[in-house]
């Protein structure tokens, strides 16, 4: 699924966010940056050592939830990994939705400063962090759509959902929005 919005444009697709040739690709990460797993681990295991390597040296204070850091992508097919903390979904209550808001926002805003023309995003916080994906996906997209409505240049906005249940829960809000 594909869908301009002003100069950008938002595309779904099923796959494995490590084979993401885009300029950048977001990370799951957790608030110490100290590696987990689903989309971390397979991050981790396949950019090599020196993504590692580079958060520990450049961000020994982790990130907090709600935010995002850059670093390089080793031996991935990336220019850069974004590595964004989503909330822990504890029922709602505890500001999640406008923390996984922004955390998406930061993550575009460091793709357009470091000239990226291309982002691929997994649904953050929807597997360990346990987000209803439903939910999850009405927050991601809508802050996506905000974001290309109101910047002045091209990018390429790419959700990459892991299972096709993934896929059809952003699909049903994408069509809904
Ligand atoms: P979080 O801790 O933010 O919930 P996870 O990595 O546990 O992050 O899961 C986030 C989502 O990414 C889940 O929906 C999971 O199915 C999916 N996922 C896991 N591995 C990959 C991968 N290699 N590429 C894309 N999505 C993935």
């Amino acid at each position: 699924m594909r869908v301009p919005i002003g100069q950008g444009v938002i595309e779904l697709h099923q796959g494995d966010i490590t084979d993401e040739a885009t300029d950048a690709i977001v990370n799951a990460a957790n608030s110490q940056l100290a590696g987990g797993g689903g989309v971390d681990g397979a991050i981790h295991r396949r950019g090599g050592n020196a993504i590692m390597a580079e958060t520990d040296a450049r961000y020994p204070e982790g990130c907090p939830t709600g935010s995002a850091v850059i670093s390089g992508a080793g031996d991935l097919p990336a220019r850069y990994v974004i590595h964004a903390v989503g909330p822990v979904w504890s029922g709602g209550g505890r500001g999640e939705a406008a923390l996984l808001a922004d955390a998406y926002r930061r993550c575009l805003e460091l793709a357009v400063d470091h000239e990226c023309r291309s982002i691929a995003f997994p649904s953050l916080s929807t597997g360990a962090y346990r987000y209803p994906i439903d939910q999850a996906a009405r927050v991601a997209l809508r802050t996506v759509i905000d974001f290309l409505h109101e910047l002045d240049r091209p990018l390429q906005v790419r959700f990459v959902l892991f299972d096709q249940g993934a896929y059809g829960a952003y699909a049903a809000a994408l069509e809904e929005m």
